[in-house]
């Protein structure tokens, strides 16, 4: 399972490719068939037959009715999900406040396609999710960083600043971080969401909590900032603590104006009438789900602290994942983990590597090979 190369341009007329797309290659973690998969975040556990059956029986109800369009508002997708969300983080927002598409990096798509653009920039504080700079690219968004504090953290005043001074028409904050586990405390929130209401022209502030279900107890949702903010959305997926990668589903809350945005550049019934099924099926054994959540969260926090005790530093972690070092030659230790059967991702600043959090054969397979490789 290896990405094939890009072929060489055959000759012959050549192909109008945009410049700012020349030499690149397809966007990806690796995809190797290893043992143990500890590198893109997905949740260890596939869902229960339970599950499975359930999904199984709402496709092939959908699967009656194939030959039509599916339904492009995904209304009752989206009522699930706010019910849901009302569960989980105490928010109660109306279906219409909630936007469903094929994973949140779709969802972000149509963010950057509503408002961002030419001549617009999009703004982000690095390190943080790899994804973000194509998004922009992609929609001819120009882009800017602006750095992350030595513990990951983003300074509210510097921050503000830096959003009055780069006037971007949206900005995109990871909580928590990818890849660094890093969750926003609400005064920051506050401050990025006060200084881009001063923004000419408007800015929009996205919020991707990917991992949100993983946060620990007492760390915010921004959700809670919703009903104030009509700039603000909040994103989210089924693809981490709801184990549902393969189906591609992500969401966001937002205002209704801000959703309508969406709506608008959104491709014709762009959620197929078997991922909306399947989706609204899994919904249906939220509470199973999220007790595993909290089983991955203590297996994370002892991660943490085992990675600590030996004498290696690791990022307090809000998410599924946790980033850790530092590493002299971190490419000789990734090397050596796979070597070992266990892949994990060799990202975020030099030195350091995330691994996610596994079941706990898988985490032990994990820590064994690390203490043979970093000689620990
Ligand atoms: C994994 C991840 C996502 C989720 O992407 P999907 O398209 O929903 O699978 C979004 N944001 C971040 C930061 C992630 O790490």
């Amino acid at each position: 399972m290896t990405d094939a190369p890009v072929r060489p341009a055959p000759a012959g007329p050549a192909l109008p490719l945009r410049p700012e797309l020349a030499g690149l290659e397809p966007y990806g973690a690796p995809q190797l068939d290893v043992p143990v998969l500890l590198n893109v975040n997905e949740n260890p556990y596939a869902p229960s037959e339970d599950v499975v059956a359930d999904i199984a029986a709402a496709v092939a109800d959908a699967a009656r009715g194939l030959n039509r369009y599916p339904d492009r508002e995904a209304l009752g997708l989206r009522g699930d999900l706010a019910d849901y969300l009302a569960v989980e983080s105490g928010v109660r927002v109306a279906p219409e406040q909630v936007w469903a598409a094929n994973g949140s990096n779709e969802v972000m798509l149509h963010l950057l396609q509503a408002f961002g653009g030419p001549g617009r920039t999009a703004l982000s504080f690095a390190p943080t999710y790899s994804m973000y700079p194509e998004y922009a690219r992609d929609t001819s968004t120009g882009w800017v960083v602006g750095r992350r504090a030595e513990d990951f953290g983003i300074d509210p005043d510097e921050a503000a600043a830096l959003v009055a001074d780069v006037a971007p028409s949206v900005v995109l904050l990871a909580s928590p971080n990818n890849p660094t586990g890093t969750a926003l405390p609400t005064p920051v929130l506050e401050a990025v969401l006060a200084a881009a209401a001063r923004v000419p022209g408007g800015c929009v502030v996205v919020v991707d909590e990917a991992y949100g279900e993983f946060r620990r107890r007492g760390t915010p949702s921004a959700l809670a900032l919703l009903a104030d903010h009509p700039h603000l959305a909040v994103s989210r997926t089924m693809s981490k603590a709801f184990g549902l990668a393969g189906a591609r589903v992500g969401y966001l809350a937002g205002s209704r104006a801000l959703v309508d945005a969406l709506r608008v550049v959104r491709l014709p019934y762009h959620l197929s009438a078997v991922t909306q099924a399947t989706a609204r099926a899994a919904l249906r054994h939220a509470p199973a789900l999220m007790a595993q959540v909290g089983a991955l969260r203590d297996e994370r926090d002892a991660l943490v602290a085992w990675l600590r005790g030996q004498d290696l530093v690791a990022a307090d972690s809000d998410a599924n994942f946790v980033l850790f070092g530092r590493f002299a030659d971190r490419h000789a230790v990734w090397q050596g983990l796979l070597d070992r059967g266990v892949l994990v991702r060799e990202t975020g600043p030099e030195g350091w590597l995330r691994v996610s959090v596994g079941t706990p054969q898988e985490t032990a397979a994990f820590r064994a090979a690390l203490v043979e490789v970093a000689g620990l």
